[in-house]
């Protein structure tokens, strides 16, 4: 096998929903399971070890609010019990930071990020890991990142669970990522349409219906 840095999520993958448990609120809402939660936990561990082999120094990690928080707490989980390339365990930070570009399923183009110039200032000489669950445009990461910098940081890596493979980008990559996804609009593992399916384990595709029911 070649040197792929990621799992490939083909057009047509993923599974009928009634071989897994989904909340019955969901019911009609989904047209199929796309990554199974197990599948996340997995890859999860592995991109611990992965960011742990490269880190040399304390971490802050940045949870991107609010659909990555669940992607967040089990990395964080996961990179406790690692050790770096000097076998030494990895002393971490949390930093929240609360991002929003989207409403119903079309990026607005305006992106807000909320955090204080004092948390902003604290970034200066520390070694960044923002923690995000998807890149669609890549719009909201260029902005952040690019925001980030001029509070001088000694470095910025991020890891996304999700990239979306889409004409729509603008061909950014994370320097980690769980999944490559088809140009679909995913929810579930704390991702929302319209704060909804937040609360599903596993990550599907919404179906037409779930779209209309749940729109804003
Ligand atoms: P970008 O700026 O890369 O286009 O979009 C990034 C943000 O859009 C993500 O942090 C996420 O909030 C939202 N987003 C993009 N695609 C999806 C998707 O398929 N499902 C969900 N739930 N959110 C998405």
């Amino acid at each position: 096998m070649g040197e792929q840095k990621w799992i490939d999520i083909k057009d047509n993958d993923g599974y009928e929903l009634q071989n897994f448990v989904i909340p019955t609120h969901y019911d009609k809402s989904l047209e199929r399971v796309l990554i199974p939660y197990g599948l996340i936990r997995d890859r999860i561990s592995k991109l611990a070890v992965d960011i742990a082999a490269d880190c040399e120094n304390p971490v802050v990690a940045c949870c991107v609010l609010k659909g990555a928080h669940g992607f967040f707490a089990h990395l964080v989980d996961d990179l406790k019990k690692q050790k770096n390339n000097r076998a030494e365990s990895i002393p971490l930070s949390f930093e929240f930071i609360k991002v929003k570009s989207y409403e119903n399923t079309e990026s607005t183009g305006n992106v807000y990020i909320s955090l204080s110039e004092d948390d902003l200032h604290s970034f200066k000489g520390k070694d960044l890991l923002i923690i995000e669950d998807i890149i669609d445009t890549g719009t909201t990461m260029v902005a952040l990142t690019e925001r980030l910098k001029k509070y001088q940081p000694a470095s910025i890596k991020v890891v996304s669970l999700l990239l979306k493979k889409t004409p729509r980008s603008n061909n950014y990559v994370p320097d980690y990522v769980g999944f490559a996804i088809p140009d679909l609009f995913v929810v579930g593992y704390c991702l929302d349409y319209n704060e909804h399916f937040r609360d599903l384990d596993h990550i599907a595709v919404i179906s037409e219906h779930g779209k209309k029911v749940y729109a804003v």
